[in-house]
């Protein structure tokens, strides 16, 4: 069976730390889809298009990374994509709360799933898009944070 593994966030923009989970997380999987969720209850600064666009050109030469948008629950987008694995980062204490309810909540709605934790590098740990968009709202130099692909 394919090793298939959905990547969910909002990706609001795609930052180097997100690129550095992906590309460590290459050799464990078949295919990691690089899902986008669609909340209506959060204000995103850059639309979906321009959000896939961007994963699309970092990863062009990748034939494993894929990208799509999705409404509902990550679960049921996994079932929809034949996705065993959940894959997430981990930079601090409260992610590791916020991942490990969120984690419990998934296993329990269906445990043939597995979510997978990889550990941010140290470099990285420090960004988060939400950082991002605040540099990029105040014009400070935002591209030491982002892929050179993600430019506003
Ligand atoms: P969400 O809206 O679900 O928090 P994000 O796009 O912020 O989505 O993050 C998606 C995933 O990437 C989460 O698992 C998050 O912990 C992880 N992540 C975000 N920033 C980093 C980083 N700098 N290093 C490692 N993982 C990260």
């Amino acid at each position: 069976m394919k090793k298939i593994a959905v990547f969910p966030g909002s990706f609001d923009p795609i930052t180097l730390g997100h690129v550095s989970i992906i590309k460590r997380a290459m050799p464990l999987f078949d295919e990691i889809i690089v899902a986008i969720g669609l909340n209506a209850d959060k204000n995103y600064m850059f639309g979906m298009e321009q959000r896939v666009k961007w994963i699309k050109e970092i990863f062009k030469n990748d034939s494993k990374i894929s990208v799509q948008s999705y409404k509902g629950l990550t679960i049921d987008f996994c079932k929809e994509n034949k996705a065993n694995y959940i894959l997430r980062g981990l930079r601090t204490a409260s992610d590791f709360e916020f991942e490990r309810a969120i984690g419990q909540v998934n296993r329990s709605l269906d445990p043939n799933i597995e979510t997978l934790f990889l550990l941010t590098e140290s470099e990285h740990s420090h960004i988060s898009s939400s950082i991002v968009r605040d540099v990029i709202r105040h014009k400070g130099n935002y591209s030491i944070l982002v892929p050179k692909e993600v430019s506003v």
